[in-house]
């Protein structure tokens, strides 16, 4: 029996030819496609490691390393972790208190001169678990009411972690007068009623109180 022409079978060899053009030109594409967003053939994480991960059971660096890999955009490990996300609860990193302890004060004798046009009235250096330090200024500017100026010191943080982190000077859990850290770790807070304050702060997973400041 003879194998019927292509022609014969009404197939029009142009078309063919353009199709298998075209299927040469989507492979070419298809590698630089990869490259470009879909990272799932670079994905060297086993779905027991995603679980791991999720579950909080995995090596502090192996598991920031995987948090860099997820990050960048890996569409496997995304899909992993949201189809696993609804079972398992990623937990809350573990918050450690602080309380600074008083380290240097400096109870100065009003006047002691005029700086910067306010008068420095006391210095307070604190200090929590040789990690946090915590330089206070405080300049009254009218009778009743002062600056408080700040500036925190974390033994090997990250300034980055320290900018827009909320000061608070409160009075029984009541944040009264709030301030904002900036980049190079200070912070003012101005119009502070005379009285006593706890100041607090969250840094990451650090909570740190100092008890008992008088303004
Ligand atoms: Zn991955």
């Amino acid at each position: 029996m003879a194998i019927p022409t292509a022609t014969e079978m009404g197939i029009n060899v142009t078309d063919r030819l353009n199709e298998s053009q075209y299927d040469s030109m989507s492979v070419n594409q298809e590698p630089r496609a990869a490259g470009e967003g879909n990272t799932m053939n670079e994905c060297k994480y086993e779905l027991g490691e995603i679980v791991e991960y999720l579950m909080g059971g995995m090596a502090e660096d192996t598991r920031s390393e995987l948090q860099i890999h997820v990050d960048a955009g890996c569409a496997q490990c995304e899909d992993r972790i949201a189809s696993m996300g609804g079972f398992v609860q990623e937990p809350e990193p573990e918050v450690h208190q602080m309380v600074a302890q008083p380290l240097m004060d400096t109870q100065m004798a009003a006047p002691v001169g005029v700086r910067g046009g306010a008068v420095l009235t006391r210095r307070r250096v604190y200090e929590a678990e040789s990690k946090v330090c915590i330089d206070i200024d405080q300049h009254e500017m009218e009778p009743g009411s002062s600056t408080v100026e700040g500036q925190v010191l974390i033994k090997g943080g990250d300034l980055d972690d320290l900018e827009g982190v909320e000061v608070s000077l409160c009075q029984d859990g009541i944040p009264m007068a709030v301030g904002s850290v900036d980049l190079l770790g200070d912070f003012t807070i101005e119009g502070v009623p005379s009285g006593n304050y706890d100041l607090t702060m969250s840094v990451g997973n650090l909570e740190i109180a100092i008890r008992g400041i008088e303004i």
